[in-house]
């Protein structure tokens, strides 16, 4: 820190959704910040995201309202559907009532829309920000600062380091040695559809949950409607590769969904390219942060995807992240102790409500079509679903306590 009023020089490592957040908020707040992205371009690939309430509220704080609206879905509501009969329930209102409800709307995105819009704001507000091509490989701290050594062999100097690099994180395994993810028995079949080559009745605004014993299988459009993002989750121990970029096929796909409704198999059938994504745990880490260096996002609290949390978590730290530096001027190391007292239980409650999802969504139940109907009457009635969902998107970053 070059004074005693000067704003300390943040690095981060990583430019997804966390890093990027970060990045905006504390560009908003004043302060020198460089990201350090191993990719040679953005470009998140094939998948979409869905952003609850409390993830847009972060968004539109950090001024992306407008942007961001160009390029979202807000889809009516959310439904579940029996896999093999196709029998319909409605579960919640995303539109007005989620507005009503938590002052923010719930937006489905493509992630590559979204993260532009992120590194768009980034790079306007301050050019230069992003350094891409630039992999993190380790870092060193010393009483006034912290040393972060890329690939390449530079080593860049800073006042503290923000560890977004996600669930393989290299800044975490140099500040706490850990072993690799855990694969959890679950893989991931992922892709976009051509909203316009599917038949109207699966066109409508609305996001799906099909659930059936040993798998689920999630729908929701993005971009503005004219793609239909694919998820099918199934249990399977054969495949352990994480990447957004492992393709499958149809055919393997539509195998891995025998006997489930033609629907499933018309959006299977019209799926641009599959990807195949491996899901990884990680026992919750009791400590992020070390001295002036501190870990957000999948980094430190990967989770299950089956609440639709993990990206919103990335962002909530994002900004809370920024207020705790703030809130301890010229302490990074106080600044990040604070945050995680601030963000520590709350993402634990979504790795454990995403994990208790897994069970929800591919009960055994399920598997006969009248005790399919009454477990999911019963598992996803309107109180059920309020107690499970409405903690996450209450919660303000803008105003929770740090
Ligand atoms: C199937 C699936 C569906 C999901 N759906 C949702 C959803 O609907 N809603 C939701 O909220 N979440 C969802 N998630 C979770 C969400 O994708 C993650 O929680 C989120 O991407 C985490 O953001 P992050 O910024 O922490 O990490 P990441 O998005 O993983 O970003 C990390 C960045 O760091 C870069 N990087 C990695 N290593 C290095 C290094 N050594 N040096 C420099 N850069 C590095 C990477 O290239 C990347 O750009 C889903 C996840 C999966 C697998």
């Amino acid at each position: 820190m070059s004074g005693p009023t000067s704003r300390p020089r943040i690095l981060i490592a990583g430019g997804g959704a966390g890093g990027l957040t970060a990045a905006l908020a504390l560009i908003e707040r004043g302060y020198p910040v460089t990201i350090y992205e191993q990719a040679s371009e953005l470009r998140e690939l094939g998948a979409g995201v869905q952003i609850g309430p409390n993830g847009a509220r972060v968004l539109i704080e950090l001024g992306l309202g407008a942007a961001l609206d160009e390029v979202v879905c807000e889809a009516a509501g959310k439904e579940a559907r029996i896999w093999n009969t196709g029998e319909t329930f409605p579960l919640f209102d995303l539109g007005a009532d989620c507005i009503a409800r938590f002052g923010a709307p719930y937006w489905t995105a493509h992630r590559r829309d979204l993260q532009r819009v992120l590194a768009e704001a980034v790079e306007r507000r301050r050019p230069g920000t992003i350094r891409l091509g630039a992999r993190a490989v380790g870092v060193t701290q010393h009483q006034a600062g912290v040393r972060l050594r890329l690939a390449d062999g530079e080593e860049v100097e800073g006042d503290a380091l923000i560890g977004a690099d996600g669930v393989h994180s290299a800044i975490r395994e140099a500040l706490f040695g850990r072993g690799p993810a855990e694969f959890t028995g679950l893989m991931a079949w992922r892709g976009l559809v051509p909203m316009d080559s599917l038949p109207p009745h699966l066109r409508r605004p609305v996001g799906t949950n099909w659930m059936g014993p040993g798998s689920h299988v999630v729908t929701y459009p993005v971009r503005r409607g004219e793609l239909l993002n694919f998820v099918g989750v199934v249990e399977r121990d054969d495949w352990r590769v994480e990447s957004w970029t492992e393709r499958g096929t149809r055919e393997e796909c539509a195998a891995d969904f025998a006997g489930w409704h033609p629907d499933v198999h018309t959006i299977i059938r019209a799926v641009e390219t599959p990807f195949k994504w491996a899901l990884l745990g990680r026992p919750p880490m009791t400590q992020w942060a070390e001295g002036r260096v501190c870990l957000l996002g999948d980094a430190c609290h990967p989770t299950l995807p089956f609440l639709a949390q993990g990206a919103n978590m990335a962002i909530e730290d994002g900004l809370v992240i920024a207020r705790c530096l703030d809130a301890e001027p010229g302490d990074p190391a106080a600044a990040f102790r604070r945050f995680e007292r601030a963000r520590m239980e709350r993402t634990a409650r979504v790795v454990r409500g995403s994990a208790d999802n897994t069970k929800r969504f591919h009960n055994a139940l399920l598997a006969d079509p009248t005790a399919a109907a009454d477990y999911i009457r019963r598992e996803m009635a309107p109180e059920k679903l309020r107690t499970r969902y409405d903690w996450a998107y209450e919660y303000d970053a803008r105003a929770a306590s740090v």
